[in-house]
């Protein structure tokens, strides 16, 4: 199965002619996980080879402009360009962030009079008192919801923090299992670790006929983990007649935060193939940067090293910083120089820095069996 990350928007506080607000997207067989969704997300996705229509599942970090206020438009958008069937009933977009997101969605797209062709669930995270200053936390008022759903909204799950695993389940299915953790910024934020379920290895034909199975139903119970009980008694265990596993990918995108929260993150993320942690500012702005409730790439370097990830991807930069491409000799604020920032911190660990940029394409391979 392929899967790749395409980056959207990798700028932190308003979309520029250069950098978009955040927004990415993780693509696996076709379908398309969006993560946080700044304005102008939409205009980003068309000029992207990836199509919105494709969008089944959003996931939003937290609730700054800078991740959410593109996400009514994209929406009505969508939903314009699908093909509204009466016959034939939409699959249900799953939308997961943090508490207030069923208030705000049901406030836009119901006071601008929008409907959708498609029905969609709000599932939220209930955030803990201590992942912003107390002047961050909304208050149940603020968050209430009042009124009827909105005509398209089916109801959603409340997901509370599980607190012997310091995570959030938010789904599993035969391909995944899907978790948030908490972090630190000025507003309760989220990051997502989406875990890839292993593949098991294929079955080993030449074994199975020796043993005198034929095709069929026994294949499918081996090749799924289990034993198997032959006619004359002899078990056959899956090991015995199945290659070496291939193990799934991990893929962890954190929100806007000047740290993790407690031992859920590390241990969620730990061996990740790909880390994607905001950097906001340039080591030397560290004061601010965390009076702000972000990071530097020192300090996301040190997220990398404790998890052991293979790939730290930066992005979310101040808009000070130009991507590369647009650098002048003699300018100051290079980009680049957050990449040198991390990659200096990692130096003696294998992690592999990149840089996103808006349109950047990441491929992420299959592991290796082991
Ligand atoms: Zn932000
Ligand atoms: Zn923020």
């Amino acid at each position: 199965m392929t899967m790749d990350m395409t980056f959207l928007g990798t700028g932190s506080a308003y979309p520029s002619p250069h950098r978009g607000a955040s927004a990415l997207v993780l693509r696996t067989d076709g379908e398309c996980w969006l993560f946080d969704c700044g304005e102008g997300t939409q205009t980003q996705l068309m000029k992207s080879q990836l199509r919105a229509g494709r969008i089944t599942k959003v996931f939003i970090s937290h609730l700054h402009g800078d991740h959410l206020f593109g996400l009514p438009g994209l929406l009505c958008t969508v939903s314009l360009n699908t093909n509204s069937d009466p016959l034939q009933s939409l699959n249900c977009v799953d939308i997961y962030g943090p508490r207030g997101l069923r208030h705000f969605l049901r406030v836009t797209l119901g006071l601008t009079g929008s409907q959708l062709v498609f029905p969609y669930a709000v599932h939220e995270l209930e955030p803990t008192a201590d992942q912003s200053p107390e002047e961050g936390q909304l208050s149940q008022e603020a968050t209430a919801e009042t009124g009827p759903l909105h005509p398209q909204e089916q109801p959603g799950r409340t997901i509370s923090l599980d607190v012997s695993s310091d995570s959030y389940l938010l789904f599993e299915d035969k391909k995944f299992v899907v978790k948030a953790f908490r972090l630190f910024h000025r507003i309760p934020s989220f990051g997502f670790c989406i875990q890839e379920r292993d593949r098991p290895g294929r079955l080993k034909t030449e074994v199975l006929k020796e043993l005198g199975l034929k095709p069929g139903s026994l294949y499918g119970r081996l090749k799924a983990g289990e034993s198997v009980t032959l006619e004359s008694g002899r078990v056959v265990l899956p090991e015995e007649v199945l290659e070496e596993a291939t193990p799934g990918r991990k893929v962890c995108v954190l929100g806007d935060c000047s740290s993790v929260l407690g031992e859920g993150p590390l241990r969620l993320c730990s061996g990740a193939d790909v880390l994607v942690h905001e950097a906001t500012l340039a080591n030397e702005h560290q004061e601010k940067a965390v009076d702000h409730g972000h990071s530097t790439p020192g300090m996301a370097a040190a997220v990398a090293r404790a998890c052991c990830a293979q790939r730290l991807v930066l992005y979310h930069f101040s808009q000070r910083y130009k991507p590369s491409s647009l650098h002048k000799e003699g300018d100051e604020d290079g980009v680049s120089e957050l990449q040198r920032q991390a990659e200096e911190a990692l130096q003696d660990t294998g992690v592999e820095v990149t840089l996103a940029e808006d349109f950047l394409i990441l491929p992420i391979p299959l592991r290796r069996p082991r």
